[in-house]
Formats: C-alpha cells, sequence, structure tokens
C-alpha cells in the first residue's frame, strides 16, 4: 500500500489506495480473455498518485479492469465435463455425445444465463382477482421462465423417457435425458420444477391406462403452450402435483383433503400447502376418498371448458427457487379424476415420487459442477501475491477437493439413471434404483449447500454478489433436500428397503465387500434391526452406502487414482465435511481439476 507522506493529504490518500493497484499484478482486458493469464510485471499504468499529490482532482474514468476473470459463459457444458462424458459413456449412451454437445453449447451461451437471471429477477405474480372481482387464479411468469420451458420442452427434458404411447423409452433414454438435466440445472432451476413433474406424472398415469392413453400424446411433444386453456386443446402439456398439506407433508396420510364420487368424476374439497408450478395442465393430487387415500387427476379446465375450482391463495415468499411459483391452493368441489384405485394413493403416487426424488440428485448434482467451474475457472485467472489462485497450493488443494465430490456425485447420479433405464427388466437393476435412490438423493442434496458456499469462498467477495451465478445455487440448493421427502424421510426409506427387500440389502452386502480391499479392512455392514437404534444411526447408514455407491460407480468412469483418493478420503475415514483437508496427492490434484475443466 502507498505510505502517507507529508505531501499526501489524508482524504486523497484513501483515493489512492482505492484506485491504485500497487500490489497486483496488471494484466490487459486482452490477455484476460486469453484460456489462461500470464502476469506481465506490474506497470503502474493507473497510478494516479503523482497526479493527485499534486493536488489536482483525482479525475477517475471506468478503469481498465484488472485481475478479473472473464465471465464464465458462451460455454459447451458437456465438451468441458470430462466426468460427465465419462459417465454418459459408462452407463450406455456415448452415441448420444455429439448431440449431448450441442445441447452443452446451447445452453452455455451467454443468452441462457441471462435469461436465468432474468427469471429469478422477475418474479411470478399471482392474479387471484380480475379488475371487476371475478376469480382469475392465474400466475404470470416473466418472458424469461418462459423460454427456458420452452427450451428444456424442446430437449425433451420433460418427456424424453417416454412413448406418446406412455410407454418407457427404450435405454439408454434415461441416462441421454439426465445428462441433459444436470446441464440444464446448471444453469437455471426453477423451471424445472413442472418439468420434472411433468416427467415423472406419467409413472403415476400409468395406473390408468385410458387416463394415460389420453394425456400421454399431450406431453411426449416438443410444444410448449404457456396459455391458459383447457389441456386437450393444446399442442402441448405440463403436470403437477399436489400432496402436502397443512398439517402434513412427509406423512401424506394425515390430509384431510376429501374426495367424494358422482358418476365417473369425483369432487374435491380441501386445501393444498404447496402446490409448485400451479400453471401446469393439470395436477395429481392426493385425497381422501370413500375407500382411503386416493392419487387423482385435477385439471385447471372441467371438461365443459369451464375454469375447475382450484383457488390459488397465495404465492410462497421462498428462500430461493424464485422463478418457480409455489402457491397454496384451495379445492372448492373441484373436479377429478380417480387415478389407480381407491385406497391406493401412495402407492400410485410413489412411481411419480421416484422419479422426481433422481431429479433432485441430479439437478443437486449440477448446482455443484456450476459452482464448482466457477471456481476453478475464476481461479485460473485471479492472481493474489503475484500468483495464480489455481497454482496457490492451498486453494489447489481445495478445488480438488470439491472435484473429487462432483466426480463422485455425477458418476453416482448417471449411474443410478442407468438402473431406471432396465429396472423394468432387471431385477437387480431394480433393487439398486429402490435402494440407491433415496440414498443418492439424500446424500448429494444434503452435500450441496455447503458445497456451494465453499466454490463461492474461492471467488472472494464476487461470489458473494448477486450479479454472480453463485448465491442463486445457494439459495436454491437447500430445496432439493426438503421436498420429494426430506433427509431423514430418505434415511428411513433406505431402511425400509433394506428391512423387506432381499435383494436390496444383499446388493448393500456386496457393495460394502467389494469395497474392502479398497478400504483396506472389511467394510462394517450395516445390520437393519427394526428398532430405534437403527433409525438414530440411520445418517451414517445412508451416508456410507451413497458413499460406497459413488465408489462402484466412479471404478467405471474415473482414472483408478481418482477413486482410490475418494475412497481413502470419504470410505475409509470420515470426510471431513471442510474441502482441502483431505491431503490429496499433487498428480490426482491435477487430474481432477484437468477432468473438471481442462485447460484450453
Ligand atoms: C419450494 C417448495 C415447493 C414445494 N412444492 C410442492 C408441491 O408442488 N407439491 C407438494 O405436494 N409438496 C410440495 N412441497 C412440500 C414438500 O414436499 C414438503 O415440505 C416436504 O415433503 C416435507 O413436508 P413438511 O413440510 O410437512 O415437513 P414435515 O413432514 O413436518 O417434516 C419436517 C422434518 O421432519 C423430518 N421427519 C419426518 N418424519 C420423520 C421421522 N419419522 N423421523 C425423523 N425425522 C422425520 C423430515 O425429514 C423433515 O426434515 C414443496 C416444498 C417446498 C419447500
Amino acid at each position: 500500500m502507498m505510505r502517507q507522506t507529508d505531501e499526501t493529504p489524508q482524504n486523497e490518500l484513501r483515493d489512492v489506495e482505492r484506485f491504485t493497484p500497487l500490489d497486483l499484478p496488471s494484466c490487459s482486458p486482452a490477455s484476460a480473455t486469453s484460456s489462461r493469464i500470464t502476469i506481465p510485471a506490474f506497470a503502474g499504468r493507473h497510478c494516479r498518485g503523482k497526479d493527485l499529490a499534486m493536488n489536482r482532482l483525482p479525475r477517475f474514468d471506468t478503469p481498465d479492469v484488472l485481475n478479473q476473470s472473464p465471465p464464465y459463459e458462451n460455454i459447451d457444458s458437456f465438451s468441458s465435463d470430462v466426468p460427465l462424458q465419462e459417465a454418459v459413456r459408462a452407463n450406455g449412451a456415448g452415441h448420444d455425445a455429439p448431440a449431448l454437445a450441442d445441447f452443452g453449447r446451447q445452453w452455455g451461451t451467454a443468452e441462457m444465463f441471462a435469461l436465468a437471471r432474468r427469471a429469478n429477477e422477475n418474479t411470478p405474480k399471482l392474479y387471484v382477482f380480475d379488475p371487476k372481482g371475478f376469480r382469475r387464479d392465474v400466475v404470470e411468469f416473466h418472458p424469461a421462465y418462459h423460454e427456458l420451458m420452452r427450451a428444456s420442452v424442446g430437449g425433451g427434458l420433460h418427456a424424453s423417457t417416454w412413448t406418446p404411447t406412455g410407454e418407457r423409452a427404450a435405454p439408454p433414454a434415461e441416462v441421454a435425458r439426465a445428462a441433459r438435466y444436470y446441464m440444464a440445472a446448471q444453469v437455471e432451476f426453477g423451471h424445472l420444477c413442472p418439468i420434472t413433474m411433468t416427467r415423472a406424472a406419467l409413472a403415476a398415469l400409468a395406473a390408468d391406462p385410458a387416463l394415460l392413453a389420453k394425456v400421454s400424446p399431450k406431453v411426449v411433444t416438443a410444444s410448449y403452450d404457456p396459455e391458459f386453456r383447457p389441456w386437450w386443446e393444446k399442442p402441448g402439456m405440463t403436470l403437477g402435483m399436489g400432496m402436502t398439506e397443512k398439517q402434513g407433508g412427509t406423512d401424506v396420510r394425515a390430509n384431510i383433503t376429501t374426495a367424494t364420487p358422482g358418476g365417473d368424476f369425483y369432487t374435491i374439497v380441501g386445501h393444498k400447502w404447496f402446490l409448485s408450478a400451479p400453471m401446469c395442465d393439470a395436477f395429481l393430487v392426493l385425497a381422501q376418498a370413500p375407500g382411503g387415500l386416493t392419487c387423482f387427476f385435477v385439471p385447471r379446465f372441467r371438461p365443459d371448458g369451464s375454469v375447475n375450482a382450484l383457488r390459488l391463495q397465495r404465492l410462497k415468499d421462498k428462500l430461493g427457487n424464485r422463478s418457480n411459483a409455489s402457491s397454496e391452493v384451495e379445492f372448492a368441489g373441484a373436479f377429478a379424476l380417480r387415478v389407480g384405485d381407491e385406497g391406493a394413493g401412495v402407492r400410485t403416487i410413489i412411481q411419480m415420487v421416484q422419479l422426481t426424488r433422481l431429479d433432485c440428485g441430479l439437478a443437486s448434482a449440477g448446482f455443484m459442477r456450476m459452482a464448482l467451474a466457477q471456481a476453478v475457472h475464476h481461479c485460473r485467472y485471479r492472481s493474489v501475491f503475484q500468483r495464480h489462485l489455481y497454482d496457490q497450493p492451498m486453494m489447489r488443494a481445495v478445488l480438488s477437493d470439491l472435484a473429487l465430490e462432483v466426480e463422485g456425485a455425477v458418476a453416482l447420479i448417471m449411474r443410478l439413471a442407468r438402473a431406471f433405464d432396465h429396472a423394468a427388466t432387471d431385477p437387480g437393476e431394480a433393487a439398486y434404483a429402490r435402494l440407491v435412490t433415496p440414498a443418492a438423493k439424500y446424500w448429494i442434496c444434503k452435500t450441496a449447500p455447503s458445497f456451494i458456499y465453499e466454490a463461492m469462498e474461492c471467488l472472494g467477495g464476487n461470489g458473494y454478489v448477486e450479479e454472480s451465478v453463485l448465491p442463486r445455487l445457494y439459495r436454491e440448493a437447500p430445496v432439493n433436500g426438503i421436498w420429494e421427502g426430506s433427509g431423514n424421510v430418505m434415511c428411513l426409506d433406505v431402511l425400509r428397503a433394506l428391512r423387506r427387500d432381499q435383494e436390496a440389502a444383499d446388493f448393500f452386502g456386496e457393495l460394502a465387500h467389494k469395497a474392502s480391499p479398497l478400504i483396506g479392512k472389511e467394510a462394517e455392514i450395516f445390520e437393519p434391526k427394526n428398532d430405534f437404534a437403527s433409525e438414530a444411526a440411520a445418517r451414517i447408514t445412508v451416508g456410507k452406502l451413497a458413499t460406497l455407491a459413488a465408489a462402484a460407480a466412479l471404478q467405471a468412469t474415473a482414472p483408478p487414482a481418482v477413486t482410490e483418493t475418494f475412497v481413502r478420503t470419504r470410505l475409509a475415514r470420515q470426510h471431513a465435511a471442510l474441502y482441502g483437508a483431505d491431503g490429496i496427492e499433487a498428480r490426482t490434484a491435477e487430474t481432477l481439476l484437468q477432468r473438471a475443466l481442462p485447460e484450453l
């Protein structure tokens, strides 16, 4: 810093300190756009100290920007992500790589990042009444939201795993979609809520083949139509889900909303405390029918074309997920069609929920990927004490540890997508999906918030500022842990699978046994008992299961040194929950960072 001299008045000194980067290397804007800058010796070009000392008014135009990274945009989110490419290949979708690279380039443009920002800055608005007091119950979204919806629907994120007749598309449809979803979630997540629910809803609608036959051709299209009109008149439709009530979201059996049969339809009276994406064309809703909790198809319009009785009460003021509207709704005698048997509501809708849980894991892994890429990118340009952050030993320890976490997360979630591809024909894959879906959701969604915070810190103050992507990712992250079954509920679900499904329990045992040589000792295998102690320890068990499964998945996708480091730092001992404290060997750190974001 400039030292004070007798000739330098104190208030002028403050200006000099602020605007004179005396201790910083200087780099030209031209060099800042090259792939990796070199640091020219400090030229003192911007030092105005002498002028100030001569007591002239400090002239301060917008100066050259020094030592900042260029924006991380206009990227190819597929080709710049080696772990993703390898996971796609290992799980059977390698032939899709050119199309995935097209998708990655489309979603990596500056325009897409700008749409994401606009959709979140201009949050949806609820219009309950029109000016004359008639009910409207509509939510208006910013055009940017609709653009994002159009891009996701166009890319098949809402339906590419289904045929137009509502059957499962052939493998590797799940893996190919998962890769696209992972890339889209890196850019904007709020709009993916209706996308996720739409694609998942067909699994529940399978309980009513006649209804499925009518709905699926409207879902499995590349058309997004945001108009508020009956679904059967539209070229494409979206679907939402209503389960959570004021008195309980986990315990849906406590639902008090009622469904009264009348001819070939039901009338729903009650409420939902959370109903996201309320402009979806129809919802799968749980309600108490005479035969017990039942799943219903509740459209926004009745068959006669009149607006159905869904009264949107208000929109939630949420921590994140702001481009997406989440409403509270009352059903004032709403028209509904039954899906599945009376009393089979949970069994019916759980088919949908399994798929939405996969998307939670995918999205959170995507958030982590974007946070990592931003951090690595920034550190490659930013210098502190005459040296790029990227080359500073402690920063490399942090970045490589973050990269290792993403390696595990993406390997696991893409392996899980493959299980969904094959579950219908392979009982082993079905057991994998049953056990690993809640475990992966638990582990990845729990990891994301602290991970993003650490990545944010790599960008210093820039990371904390709203215009950067990091604050939005950080606010977004907790929701995936909460909805579609919160953390503890996921753990209970794993325990249930281990107790009830011998194939799932055997699979866990096998996984632990295979990992033993890697860990250097026999892996402890959890013996699930139906007692309080099992539940109290369930987070440890499920964390272990998820990391075991991630290590196994990594064996198929990553170089041995990466897998070994993952096992050593995440399985052989408790991960410090503090990135950069694992002692990752220098060569492996380099491998991890080049895989995370290859230097061009
Ligand atoms: C932004 C947002 C959008 C949403 N959109 C929708 C939507 O569109 N449709 C919809 O139906 N719902 C939606 N939800 C609701 C969401 O699914 C529920 O909030 C969630 O399922 C948890 O239910 P709850 O809030 O009633 O919490 P509770 O059920 O009260 O659970 C509170 C906590 O207790 C834990 N817990 C529960 N049981 C046990 C147990 N036996 N042992 C130990 N711990 C336990 C849970 O893990 C959780 O952490 C949305 C939520 C959010 C935040």
